[in-house]
């Protein structure tokens, strides 16, 4: 590939020594769970978040599944989710026994619309989990207002947005619990699998703290039936080096995306990213959206241009949710969305001349089509 679709070389380069220095400190200390360096990052983590509280926990996935354990969600519930998220979402539903009721985005940011969170409340909702997704906030007031007047929890998934803010209150900081992914890919990567999540109540800290480990507080004492979802020493260590230039790269994703709005400005029928009033958006994926997006695809390809479909079967149409008795038409504008999205290249260190490359070929891309 010419331009991969996603490259750490610049960023691995920046950090190597550092990363190399906290692997010795980790290695040297013996001490390899639940240690030092994973309070460190909790820490430093919150600060970041503005939020109270952070608890590391083994992965996005496992996060948002200890979020609706610790706020008691369980069997006969319902959970309100966008139904253009990704399949984790909705997974950590299923695994306290709760049912997600999936809602159509706005096809404008791909984000949940909150006119429909009010249609799709019923005796039985107990919260609403925003996801904010490709790096762009939800219009959180309002959905913490609907929350607030039906007496709901609010779950963010900030897999996608760490640092973005809607009115400059940070993602993560809105909801009563709310999970993160560290995937490598995620715009702070660890090098291996971690998530965590952000709260400002000391008392779901506490259970999270017990519950990501089998259930104990004190040594060989458990008081409820816990998990092994911790955060590693190892991953903690290492995400301690990233974090601390998550802003600076941040910034870099967003200065990417402005040269990649005006490069592909009024090119035939694509579809440039919309950022909402008061949300900010820190670009983990840059999505265009076309209706030849397939042979785009394969014409950027065939150029040595890496590109991703986020996502290509949407939940509701999965294999897996099939005894939600949902069917192809019930969610018309995710389904467009997945017929029509492409995530081109986007990572921190990209040199604009990459960027006028992936420009120059979709712009001959659709010269041809003419
Ligand atoms: C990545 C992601 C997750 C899951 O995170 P993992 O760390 O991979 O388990 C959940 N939700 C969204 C929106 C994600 O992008």
């Amino acid at each position: 590939m010419k331009i991969p679709f996603l490259s750490f070389d610049t960023t691995n380069r920046e950090i190597k020594k550092e990363i190399t220095e906290a692997f010795d400190r980790f290695f040297d200390s013996q001490w390899y769970i639940l240690g030092e360096q994973v309070g460190q990052f909790e820490q430093a983590y919150a600060r970041f978040n503005n939020a109270d509280h952070c608890v590391g926990i083994s992965n996005g996935l496992d996060a948002l599944h200890l979020c609706l354990r610790v706020l008691g969600i369980g069997p006969g519930d319902e959970v309100i989710i966008p139904a253009n998220t990704y399949i984790a979402t909705l997974l950590a539903v299923s695994y306290v026994g709760g049912t997600p009721v999936l809602v159509e985005p706005k096809i404008g940011t791909y984000n949940i619309d909150s006119a429909g969170i009010e249609a799709a409340i019923t005796a039985k909702t107990k919260a609403i989990m925003p996801v904010h997704l490709y790096g762009q906030s939800c219009e959180m007031e309002e959905i913490m207002d609907i929350a607030t007047r039906h007496g709901l929890f609010v779950v963010e998934d900030n897999a996608q947005a760490q640092g973005a803010a809607f009115n400059g209150k940070l993602t993560g900081s809105f909801g009563d619990c709310n999970g993160t992914s560290f995937y490598p890919g995620k715009n702070l990567g660890a090098l291996g699998d971690a998530g965590a999540v952000t709260t400002n109540d000391p008392g779901y800290c506490d259970k999270l703290r017990m519950l990501r480990n089998y259930g104990s507080k004190k040594k060989y004492y458990n008081e409820a039936i816990g998990y092994n979802m911790r955060l590693d020493e190892l991953q903690a260590a290492m995400l301690l080096v990233k974090l601390k230039y998550l802003e600076k790269w941040t910034r870099e994703r967003q200065q990417i995306a402005g040269w990649y709005d005006s490069a592909l400005r009024g090119i035939g029928d694509l579809v440039l990213p919309v950022v909402a009033p008061g949300a900010t958006h820190v670009y983990h994926l840059y999505v265009i959206r076309t209706k030849s997006r397939d042979q785009l695809q394969d014409f950027l390809a065939k150029q040595g241009i890496g590109t991703l479909i986020h996502y290509p079967l949407p939940p509701h149409l999965q294999e897996a949710y099939s005894h939600l008795g949902l069917k192809k038409g019930d969610f018309p504008i995710t389904e467009e969305i997945a017929e029509t999205v492409l995530s081109i290249p986007l990572w921190p260190g990209m040199q604009q001349g990459n960027v006028e490359e992936v420009a120059t070929a979709i712009r001959s891309f659709f010269n041809t089509q003419k």
